[in-house]
């Protein structure tokens, strides 16, 4: 699809950030280009399209791609948050980093039985995406499916998330 390689080609690459050894993607490139931020956006619904009630984003480049993708279904969106930001959370889940904890919360807006469509652009090792279907279920809700833009396939983070839509995969480094 050459529509998605030329999204895939506007994703930024900068070695040793934020440490040695880590070569961190930003997708910034590709949010300020009208044609692929609406490439992206189409093809991470695709899959889940009529299947979801509201969509999820995490914080903070799946806030970005939830508000895009819940204006073209018509729905509204929910964003999870890292610990600590919100006045009222209703739930929190917390997850293990290479180094120490992390937390992410929700605000108490789900219907029960809502079906909540979970947008990040990155899955690394899993832990966040899977906290985050973790705080949907904890919330009541239903998790309708789970979409990234970029996939580390080498740090195993699928097997910790079940089903996940990848539109690309790269090794980490
Ligand atoms: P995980 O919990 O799967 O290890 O890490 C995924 C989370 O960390 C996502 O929220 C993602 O935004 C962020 N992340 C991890 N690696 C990268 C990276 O190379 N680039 C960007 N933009 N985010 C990353």
């Amino acid at each position: 699809n050459d529509a998605l390689a030329r999204a895939e080609s506007l994703i930024d690459l900068t070695p040793d950030y934020p440490e040695p050894g880590v070569l961190f993607r930003d997708i910034s490139p590709l949010l300020a280009d009208a044609r692929a931020l609406r490439d992206v956006c189409e093809a991470l619904a695709e899959p889940f399209r009529g299947r979801f009630d509201i969509v999820g984003g995490i914080e903070a480049r799946g806030f970005l791609l939830a508000g895009y993708v819940a204006a073209v279904a018509g729905v509204g969106v929910l964003p999870i948050r890292k610990a600590g930001k919100l006045p009222k959370p209703a739930a929190a889940v917390s997850y293990e980093l290479e180094y120490g904890s992390a937390a992410i919360e929700a605000p108490g807006v789900l219907q029960p039985g809502e079906r909540v469509l979970l947008l990040d652009d990155v899955l690394a090792t899993g832990g966040t995406l899977a906290a985050a279907q973790q705080l949907i279920r904890d919330l009541g809700a239903e998790v309708a499916g789970s979409a990234v833009v970029l996939e580390l396939s080498d740090l195993g983070g699928r097997a910790h998330v079940g089903d996940v839509h990848t539109l690309f995969t790269a090794r980490e480094s």
